[in-house]
């Protein structure tokens, strides 16, 4: 087969930057390490890229959510540094996790009770102090099975860190609490917001992922955390339009004038979604070319009156400072991270 020619969507991946914002968490991690969380093909930016800038950061623990995602990530780690978030839910993962040597984080009684059935070994212990999501109930800490444990983390995560709101200093006690009951050789709570909490989150090990990736939850960190992924969108038509014409599904949009427009390579797959709607824009070298009319699946139309020299080819920005880009598309930093697919060329950022 012919090689594959290159796509009409890229992502330029700053390897400078993720590794920049490892080394500022673990710095404002107090005396803890900074760990990574890289599930979700490290929130959509690619493992591959992601988990060897942070190793050859110093970073040495990763978290995945699925078991799938842990095969992705075993060769890149060794298998001591990678745990799954969502542990055994069946006997197949447990076998999976012995045979690999990937650390299974037990969420419940049940799951406790699977791994040490299976063998069992080392393992990490998450305690749900009042997320309400996956973990041991702090009602169940004191459950015999738990003691049998060999848990390497102990671990809680917090709901509503990126929040000033009391839920923070209760988790935390209650962490304290439940951390009473048992003998890990580390302690973990935090997550990309909890760091910015400051000191008494930190423990042993902190957890971010969002912030690895230039997502900015609380406004303590926005001048320590660089944008790391640049999605750019190639220019595949240009189309003059007349006043009256309208533009894209259900013709929302009404030409006032004749104007000059750039059918571009960008739709719902690639993560745009139509909430950036009448306030967004792409860009080329800071000219702003607003969006016209609605994403229309595999493309967007924008006006390109500030930027009549634009061709075919040409590339154009997404706007993704991700704090800007979630208040413009009323989408969260996670989802605009998460969403982008699988259609981009990931690629280095030239420095
Ligand atoms: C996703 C996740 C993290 C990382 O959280 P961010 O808010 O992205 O920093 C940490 N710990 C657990 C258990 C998670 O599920």
């Amino acid at each position: 087969m012919a090689d594959l020619p290159p796509s009409s969507l890229r992502l330029l991946l700053d390897e400078g930057a993720i590794a920049a914002n490892w080394r500022t968490l673990s710095g404002l991690s107090g005396g803890a390490v900074a760990g990574a969380a890289v599930k979700a093909n490290a929130y959509g930016l690619g493992v591959e890229f992601a988990v060897p800038a942070l190793r050859e950061a110093g970073c040495a623990d990763f978290y995945v959510a699925h078991w799938g995602e842990a095969a992705k990530v075993a060769p890149l780690v060794k298998p001591t540094e990678l745990s799954v978030l969502h542990g055994p839910l069946t006997d197949e993962h447990v076998a999976f996790a012995i045979a690999t040597g990937v650390r299974p984080v037990i969420n419940s009684l049940p799951q406790a009770k699977r791994w040490l059935d299976g063998g069992g070994g080392i393992c990490d212990l998450m305690i749900d102090t009042g997320i309400n999501r996956l973990g041991v109930a702090m009602a169940d800490i004191a459950e015999p099975v738990l003691q049998e444990l060999q848990i390497e983390t102990l671990m809680s995560h917090l709901s509503s860190a990126d929040e000033d709101s009391a839920a923070n200093a209760a988790q935390l006690g209650l962490f304290r609490q439940a951390s009473a009951k048992f003998s890990p050789r580390r302690r973990s709570l935090a997550n990309s917001a909890g760091i910015a909490l400051g000191a008494d989150y930190a423990f042993d090990i902190t957890r971010p992922g969002l912030s690895l990736y230039g997502g900015v939850p609380r406004p303590e960190l926005a001048e320590a955390i660089q944008q790391v992924a640049f999605p750019q969108a190639a220019i595949m038509q240009l189309r003059k339009l007349a006043a009256g014409d309208r533009v894209g599904y259900n013709g929302e949009y009404t030409a006032r004038r004749d104007m000059l427009a750039g059918i571009v390579s960008l739709g719902y797959a690639d993560g745009f979604l139509r909430s950036w709607g009448a306030r967004g824009a792409l860009s080329s070298n800071g000219r702003m070319l607003p969006l016209l009319g609605k994403v229309s699946m595999d493309m967007v139309v924008v006006d390109l009156g500030a930027a009549p020299d634009l061709k075919e080819g040409d590339w154009l920005d997404v706007p993704y400072h991700l704090p800007d880009a979630a208040r413009t598309s009323g989408l969260s930093q996670y989802e605009l991270l998460t969403t982008l697919g699988k259609r981009y060329d990931r690629q280095s950022k030239p420095a």
